[in-house]
């Protein structure tokens, strides 16, 4: 189950390790993006959510 921890590994915070909600980011042109944003610090992580089903 590697895919859980790298979920983990996304949503925490590197600069001060909160976990953060993914947030859906429908960016035009480029597809679904789940965007990670800390509210203190922004956006700190974009991972695609279809990458990993290659
Ligand atoms: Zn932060």
């Amino acid at each position: 189950m590697a895919e859980l921890d790298a979920d983990e590994k996304y949503r925490t915070c590197p600069e001060c390790g909160r976990d953060c909600e993914p947030v859906p980011l429908d960016a035009e042109g480029l597809g679904m993006r789940i965007s990670f944003i800390c509210p203190l610090h922004g956006v700190h992580t974009v991972i695609d959510p279809f990458e990993e089903h290659h």
